[in-house]
């Protein structure tokens, strides 16, 4: 008898146990160890299951505005509380930018992206703001989940998606730009079909992240090369009449650290394309397209970005009176056809078919620009143009940008098949 009452207690106390653990849940914990990763003055509040915390990335490699980071410890179905502030760090160097705090807003998306694969990125409800604090609800069905600013895409990603490419289409060949100062390769896609010789094409170059936060910008990089690989007519036109260059990753090496890139010391990769660049990235890819530009054959330069927070603004040009014609009315005839496929993307993405002018009065190294210096230093005909997305709408998740993408790139075989073919 007495044997059989310490049994049922036992058991009692081991059902007690696993009562209490369903309640309470195991306890939260975040993980910022892996590619990308960019987290700091991380604070759990075990009691109402909320997360708090800012940005990482050191301000000296740019505008601390990218956070990505895994949460473990969740209990599937149960909703945490996610807790976003601005990030406090500022740049202590006299005259360099980010003496005060970057704005918050830069930080803080509608609503934060998460996933649980690490493979499909869906965005969370809208978060609400309370006084510096953003505060997004997150219903997870596993135990783990990444959460980020806005869909993540690391060096791996570019790596993945070039060799993919590769594979799938012989026209495609995985290359590499160049090693960047951190040592890591710089993934680019290479693409032409047929037997035409390289005199015979046009030339289109697509480059992306050269802000290593505005990680919107490689997926339309990839939703380009993806549609020009498909089985479209229209894109098989484009692989046979054109050679193509997709570098899905400018800026490798803040990419890889979480850092964000904009501003960095000593200069941000879209204002070092002067005449002796400091990054490598930019040593390469500029010494590529001037070899374009030296055959007469750099017809479309695009360099893809996200914009400020909620600014649809969607191209930004040189203003008319640095430029001379053809470029003019070839520029104003892509950014027509462009626009017209763009604004037609189901769900729609916000966009402005106002270029912005980025001349003098927008940045004093505005010729060092990558677009600006392409235009000013291209042919006569050449087309080049800073394209941002915009990253803080319903539509800123990887369809969206894939979707934008696809239609640039079918409004560059429109474009080109308008011009006289090459002999
Ligand atoms: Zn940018």
């Amino acid at each position: 008898m007495q044997r059989l009452i310490m049994i049922v207690a036992l058991i009692a106390t081991a059902l007690m146990l696993e009562g209490r653990s369903c309640i309470a849940g195991d306890p939260l914990t975040v993980a910022s160890d892996f590619e990308g990763a960019s987290v700091r003055e991380v604070e759990v509040d075990e009691a109402i299951r909320s997360i708090s915390f800012m940005p990482g990335g050191d301000p000296v490699r740019g505008w601390p505005c990218w956070w990505y980071f895994k949460i473990n410890g969740i209990t599937p179905g149960e909703a945490i509380t996610l807790r976003l502030r601005g990030s406090t760090a500022t740049v202590p160097k006299p005259g360099s930018p980010l003496q005060k705090p970057l704005a918050a807003s830069w930080s803080m998306p509608a609503q934060a992206t998460f996933s649980i694969d690490g493979q499909t990125w869906l965005h969370t409800g809208k978060g609400t703001r309370q006084d510096e604090w953003m505060i997004y609800t997150l219903k997870s069905e596993a135990a783990s989940v990444f959460v980020a600013w806005g869909p993540p895409y690391t060096p791996t990603t570019a790596a993945k998606f070039v060799r993919a490419m590769s594979e799938k289409s012989p026209s495609a060949k995985a290359a590499e730009l160049c090693r960047s100062r951190g040592d890591r390769p710089v993934p680019m896609l290479h693409v032409r079909e047929g037997e035409r010789t390289p005199k015979q094409r046009f030339s289109v170059w697509v480059q992306a992240r050269q802000h290593a936060w505005e990680s919107g910008s490689s997926w339309v990089a990839q939703g380009f090369a993806e549609w020009l690989l498909s089985d479209n007519a229209d894109a098989a036109w484009l692989r046979q009449h054109a050679e193509i260059f997709i570098v899905p990753i400018m800026d490798v090496d803040n990419t890889a650290t979480g850092n964000g890139g904009k501003d960095a010391q000593p200069q941000d990769h879209n204002r070092d394309w002067s005449a002796q660049p400091h990054w490598n990235e930019i040593i390469a890819a500029q010494r590529k397209v001037s070899d374009l530009i030296a055959a007469g054959r750099m017809d479309v330069f695009l360099d893809l970005h996200n914009p400020g927070p909620d600014d649809p603004t969607f191209f930004f040009t040189l203003p008319d009176d640095q430029l001379k014609e053809p470029m003019i009315g070839l520029r104003d005839r892509f950014i027509d056809l462009a626009y017209a496929r763009i604004s037609k993307i189901k769900p729609l993405i916000p966009m402005s078919n106002k270029p912005k002018v980025t001349g003098a009065n927008y940045h004093p190294l505005w010729r060092q620009i990558s677009a600006n210096w392409v235009s000013l230093n291209g042919n006569p005909h050449t087309v080049s143009l800073c394209l941002e997305t915009i990253w803080n709408s319903p539509s800123s998740t990887t369809e969206g940008y894939r979707a934008v993408g696809n239609n640039l790139a079918a409004a560059v075989r429109e474009y080109l098949a308008e011009r006289p073919e090459r002999n």
